[in-house]
């Protein structure tokens, strides 16, 4: 096992992966931006060192830096996290050179994957259902006439650099193509550095539901089941979590698994990631992505799996063998996360800062925070509006949504906006605790369209 093991990130994930430290007896190294002194990653690690100025790209994301801090510390493995350098093929072979473990799956795999559209021609090939599109960046606007056509509208322009919800784009016409080609182009390009796109077809209400991987460096791939992740806001940016997915068939659900391990298997895939899937109305699903790294909502299958994903990680980089089977992992009761972000949702998901002046999270019967607030905490300006990920476990969906409406009632947080009143609105809405939600649900929530969710 590591004796110590840098963690390339800020905020609730680096706390998270902190945490995992200290319960396996590994030293923790912290780093972090001058906006970022007082943050609590900082203090609770075992050293923290200071990577550069609070802009991301000259400190979270500043490779020399980084892989000096672990130099200097002796640490012998760097976590990523998520976001970041997490999905960066060359972040994983920089620290390879310099004979320190990454965290997290081979380059190759994480290239592979990083590129959308390769990662839809392996899925491809290794059995799982893709939508109609382009399984290659597009080439000329010949092409992308061409296969549009066969598409059909709406259809969508995807990055294939993209993630975090940006670099999507609809079009519901022939006429609005090359523009809206161009355009994505462009913008891939000064989002994600590279201007390759593809298409894919549109589906009006889907389901988003993913599944989460667990892989060895032995050839043990196995899944620890799925995560219902529909309520996104516009900008597809997941809101509230959930796992099972709920009224789903159980043969839906072992075939997603089935496809997924498929897939994770066709690129020698290590350590965790998540397959993710589009879900139509009658159960067909199809692959939309791979996230070669930790998920945000990797709590939801920790509470239903008793699994520590975050403490396997760190094992399988350490070389151990996963000492379990597919049948061993069962689900037990219901999870449900929520986001809590210093965002405001009536104005478009504005982001809030300032200094927190109380911040008193809920608690009780299977209630779990994953934050890195405190009383007296002033918010940077610079980085990601997550403040907190409450959790909740029960026995049954119906106990959880309820557990869920308790634990965000009882949150108290001043000083910042945030979506809590939002996420509260979502939990008493007939639909969400139906489990009956796609993904245009907070976009019609937001219009006055949903039936419910008055306090
Ligand atoms: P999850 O499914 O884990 O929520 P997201 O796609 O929401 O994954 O991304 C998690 C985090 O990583 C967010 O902070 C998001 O902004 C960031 N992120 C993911 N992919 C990218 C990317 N290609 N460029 C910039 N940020 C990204
Ligand atoms: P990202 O890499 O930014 O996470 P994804 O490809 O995973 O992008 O898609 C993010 C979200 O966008 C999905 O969860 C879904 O809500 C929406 N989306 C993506 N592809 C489609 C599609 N083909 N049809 C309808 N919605 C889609
Ligand atoms: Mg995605």
């Amino acid at each position: 096992m590591f004796r110590k093991i840098l963690i390339a990130n800020r905020g609730e994930i680096a706390v998270r992966v902190i945490r995992a430290c200290k319960e396996l007896s590994i030293q923790s190294v912290a780093v972090y931006s001058e906006a970022d002194r007082d943050a609590l990653h900082a203090q609770l690690a075992d050293e923290a060192v200071c990577i550069g100025a609070p802009p991301s790209a000259e400190s979270y994301l500043n490779i020399p830096h980084i892989l000096m801090a672990a130099q200097i510390t002796g640490a012998e493995a760097v976590h990523p996290g998520y976001g970041y350098l997490s999905e960066r093929a060359s972040f994983a072979e920089a620290c390879a050179a310099q004979g320190i473990k990454f965290i997290g799956p081979t380059p190759d795999a994480i290239r592979k994957m990083g590129d959308k559209s390769l990662a839809r021609a392996i899925a491809h090939q290794a059995g799982a259902p893709v939508l109609p599109g382009t399984e290659h960046a597009l080439q000329s606007e010949d092409e992308a006439i061409a296969a549009a056509r066969e598409i059909g509208f709406p259809l969508l322009i995807k990055a294939a650099a993209g993630g975090g919800g940006r670099g999507i784009r609809r079009v519901m016409s022939e006429d609005d193509l090359l523009p809206a080609l161009r355009i994505a182009q462009s913008e891939a390009q000064a989002a994600f550095g590279s201007p390759e796109v593809y298409l894919e077809k549109y589906i009006p209400e889907p389901r988003h539901i993913e599944v989460q991987i667990l892989a060895d460096e032995h050839g043990k791939v196995l899944h620890l089941h799925e995560r219902e992740c529909s309520i996104q806001n516009p900008r597809h940016q997941k809101m509230i979590e959930e796992a099972p997915a709920p009224n789903l068939r159980p043969e839906t659900r072992r075939a997603l698994g089935d496809a997924a391990v498929k897939v994770a298997q066709a690129v020698g895939y290590q350590n965790a990631g998540t397959i993710e899937f589009l879900v139509d109305a009658d159960e067909n699903f199809y692959f939309i992505e791979m996230n070669t790294r930790l998920q945000v909502e990797h709590p939801v299958t920790e509470a239903i799996t008793g699994i520590d994903i975050v403490q396997w990680q760190i094992r399988i980089a350490a070389g151990e063998p996963l000492p379990f089977e597919q049948s061993d992992i069962r689900v037990n009761g219901h999870a449900i996360e929520a986001r809590l972000t210093a965002e405001i949702p009536e104005q478009d998901f504005t982001p809030s800062t300032g200094r927190i002046s109380e911040w008193t999270p809920p608690g009780g019967p299977g209630v779990r925070v994953d934050s890195h607030l405190y009383t007296g905490y002033s918010i940077p300006p610079y980085y990601d509006p997550l403040l907190a990920k409450i959790i909740v476990h029960a026995p049954t969906r119906e106990t959880a949504v309820a557990r869920l409406a308790r634990a965000l009632h009882e949150t108290r947080i001043a000083g910042v906006q945030t979506c809590r009143d939002f996420l509260l609105r979502i939990a008493h809405t007939d639909e969400f605790r139906a489990g009956a939600v796609s993904t245009p649900f907070v976009p019609r929530l937001l219009r006055g369209g949903v039936a419910g969710g008055a306090r």
